[in-house]
């Protein structure tokens, strides 16, 4: 509904933004299960099919409950500024940032990311854009001397991708100085904002073209879905190549997610508060504990990226990792000790979740190429939760094992 004077909160917006009045009433939008949508007689068929007139044919191509999740998070990436974004809302992450390959890259194109890439892209540029002609070159982004070697080196790179925070290890890259590199060099600039959300983070205000989640994360907040999202701030781009590529290839979100996604949003920002405030509680008391070698944190002064962090992110987000002294054993034993944790791979949810890759996601994974991408034995990767603080401490405590 227009109204006399703009919205200015993040969470007046997450709450409002997107939401038509219903024609028949109903409170909150509803799941419309519907794979088509009817036409009054034929010409307003043929005015719908030409774009003449608004409104929905086929839920592949467009539906009400998705599109209140796309406005919905195209507010919130773009809050406090005016900056206009479209987002097309996707059936999983992966299928957001595999559209985004496809709609953006050609045969002979490459991509410029970090070393710390989400296992599924990782496998996209391994596997999928290879046979393609398209490729991915890794180089650590957060050396800016670097990333500009790897421009110069290879004409061929037509997007920098970037994750930021990064697993395991919850590395950050500078995202406006990125921003500014692939600028001066005629570059796409993409940023899979997962771990932050745009609560934390708004990539689009510090230049980037395109913005990637995963909705599975903590957007929906309660893990009852999975979906992803791909937001460009090229309105012709978006409405024309990127809207008929997702049209075609098919991944779009269901009605259903879309609601509890809606649902999850709402709350964003009060949550996104309490997981940040017990991440800092808990990186603090990890931090001393004698069980625990290292803390991964961008919200401790000792953490490489502390500074970065500092600079772009509200709060250093909810996402940590621990090195236990007492190794694969030590994290072995510690998954099998927790009694309110959550023995789980994923990330995002009310509940605090543990997972141990060398036991669990990197197990048949050879040692060495574990370690060289950061995860050692005794990893251990958190996602915190919304429980009372010290119920969340006292767990950890009673599962840590002091070796001598
Ligand atoms: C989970 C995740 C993805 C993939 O999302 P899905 O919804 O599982 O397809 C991509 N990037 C990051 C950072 C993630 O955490």
């Amino acid at each position: 509904m227009d109204k006399s004077f703009p919205l200015t909160g993040f969470s007046s917006l997450a709450i409002h933004a997107g939401h038509e009045t219903d024609p028949r009433y109903a409170h909150q939008v509803p799941v419309y299960a519907t794979s088509t949508f009817v036409f009054d007689d034929a010409e307003q068929g043929m005015r719908r099919f030409s774009g003449e007139e608004k409104g929905y044919i086929y839920s592949r191509w467009g539906n009400p409950t998705l599109a209140e999740a796309e406005e919905k998070i195209a507010a919130m990436e773009t809050f406090s500024s005016d900056i206009k974004v479209k987002g097309i809302l996707h059936s999983s992450g992966m299928a957001a940032i595999s559209s985004l390959m496809i709609a953006t890259l050609k045969t002979g194109d490459k991509v410029l990311s970090h070393y710390s890439l989400y296992g599924g892209t990782q496998e996209l540029f391994n596997r999928v854009l290879p046979p393609l002609g398209m490729a991915g070159i890794i180089a650590d982004l957060r050396d800016l001397n670097k990333a500009e070697d790897a421009l110069r080196a290879d004409p061929a790179i037509r997007m920098i991708y970037i994750e930021t925070p990064a697993n395991p290890t919850i590395q950050c890259v500078d995202i406006a100085a990125l921003c500014a590199l692939g600028k001066k060099y005629g570059k796409i600039i993409a940023c899979d904002n997962t771990f932050a959300t745009p609560y934390l983070q708004q990539p689009f205000l510090h230049g980037a073209d395109f913005v990637a989640h995963s909705t599975t994360k903590f957007l929906n907040g309660h893990g009852t879905a999975i979906g992803g999202i791909l937001l460009g701030r090229d309105a012709e781009f978006m409405n024309g190549h990127a809207t008929k590529i997702h049209r075609i290839l098919g991944g779009n979100g269901n009605p259903f997610d879309a609601f509890v996604l809606i649902n999850g949003m709402k709350t964003l920002e009060v949550r996104m508060e309490r997981h940040c405030s017990n991440a800092v509680a808990v990186a603090d008391f990890l931090n001393k504990h004698p069980a625990v070698a290292n803390v991964n944190y961008n919200g401790l002064a000792t953490h490489p990226d502390y500074a970065v962090a500092q600079k772009q992110m509200r709060h250093p987000g909810a996402m940590m990792s621990i090195e236990l002294k007492g190794g694969l054993k030590a994290g072995i034993a510690m998954m099998n000790k927790l009694q309110l944790c959550t023995r789980t791979v994923s990330l995002g949810t009310c509940d605090t979740l543990l997972c141990h890759p060398a036991s669990m996601t990197h197990y048949g994974v050879p040692k060495e190429q574990r370690e060289a991408s950061g995860i050692g034995d005794g990893l251990i990767r958190m996602s915190i939760g919304m429980e009372n603080i010290q119920d969340i401490l006292r767990d950890l405590d009673q599962s840590l094992t002091v070796s001598q």
